[in-house]
C-alpha cells in the first residue's frame, strides 16, 4: 500500500502527538475523567477507578457492533440487537456500552476542549482492543464525518480526534477528509429504526483524488447506534474501490443518543 503515502501524506508528526507532549509538560499526569492522580500512564489516560466503571466488552464479540455476546457467533454473524443480519462491513470493534460514565465522557469529548477526553477514550480502546484492530491489517483510518453545520454547533470533532489516536497507535495513515457528508442528515436517534437507513442514504461522498485500490479501511466514530450510518459510508468507500471496511467505535448504543 505504498502509494497511499503519495495520496495521504504522513502522520509521523500527528497533531494529537504534539498536543499530548505539550500537555505532559504543563500538567502532572491526571485522569482525563476525574482529575485523580495517575501512577505512570501519562496524560490522556484514565485512572483505575474510572476504568472500573466503564463496563468494557469482553470476548466473545458480535461482528456487527462489537458488543459482548454470551456464546461465540459464527464469522460474520451478529447479535439480537443487530438483528442477526450480516453487516456490509467486515466487523465492528467497540470499547463498551454507551451508558453511565462512558456516555458522560463521550458527551464531554464533543464539547469545546474535549480533545483530551476523546484521546483518553481512544487510548482506552487501543489498550483493550488494539490487538484485534492490529490483526485486521488496516491500510488507512478515517473518521465518520460530521456535516459542517453540526461541526459549527459542536465545536469539537471528537470522532476525528479518536481516529487520529487510533491511526497513530496502529501506525497506519490517517485520511482526515477521505469521506464527507454531502447533505445534512437528521440525528439518527430522532428517527424510528425504519427511517434511519433512508435518512443517511447517499449522505456520504468520497473526496476526489483518493485511490483506495484493495485497501482495508477502518472507519472510526464515537458511538455506533445502528449499522445504517456505517453501511452508507461503507457503500461509498466500496464504490471508491476499498476491498474491505471495518468499524471502530468507543460506545455501542442500544437506544439512541
Ligand atoms: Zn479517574
Ligand atoms: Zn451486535
Amino acid at each position: 500500500m505504498l502509494h497511499f503515502h503519495h495520496y495521504l501524506g504522513s502522520i509521523g508528526d500527528s497533531v494529537v502527538n504534539c498536543r499530548e507532549r505539550m500537555l505532559e509538560l504543563v500538567f502532572p499526569p491526571a485522569c482525563a475523567s476525574c482529575g485523580g492522580a495517575l501512577e505512570s500512564s501519562g496524560p490522556a489516560s484514565l485512572c483505575d477507578a474510572c476504568i472500573g466503571q466503564l463496563g468494557e466488552f469482553a470476548a466473545p464479540f458480535c461482528f456487527g457492533c462489537g458488543a459482548s455476546v454470551p456464546v461465540a457467533l459464527p464469522e460474520g454473524n451478529t447479535c439480537g440487537h443487530c438483528g442477526g443480519e450480516r453487516p456490509r462491513y467486515h466487523r465492528a470493534i467497540a470499547l463498551a456500552p454507551y451508558d453511565g460514565l462512558l456516555r458522560d465522557l463521550i458527551l464531554r469529548a464533543k464539547k469545546p476542549h474535549g480533545e483530551l477526553v476523546a484521546a483518553a477514550l481512544a487510548r482506552r480502546l487501543m489498550r483493550e482492543q488494539g490487538d484485534r484492530l492490529s490483526e485486521l491489517d488496516i491500510d488507512v483510518v478515517c473518521a465518520v464525518p460530521m456535516h459542517w453545520r453540526r461541526r459549527l454547533r459542536r465545536l469539537c470533532n471528537s470522532p476525528a480526534t479518536i481516529a487520529e489516536v487510533v491511526a497513530l497507535e496502529l501506525g497506519v495513515p490517517l485520511a482526515t477528509d477521505l469521506i464527507r457528508r454531502v447533505r445534512a442528515t437528521k440525528p439518527q436517534y430522532a428517527l424510528p429504526p425504519s427511517g434511519r437507513a433512508e435518512n443517511v442514504r447517499r449522505a456520504f461522498a468520497l473526496r476526489a483524488g483518493y485511490q483506495l485500490d484493495s485497501a482495508h479501511v477502518l472507519l472510526v466514530d464515537d458511538v455506533l447506534t445502528t449499522a445504517a450510518t456505517c453501511n452508507e459510508a461503507v457503500r461509498a468507500l466500496r464504490r471508491a474501490g476499498a476491498r474491505d471496511v471495518s468499524i471502530a467505535v468507543i460506545g455501542r448504543s442500544y437506544s439512541g443518543r
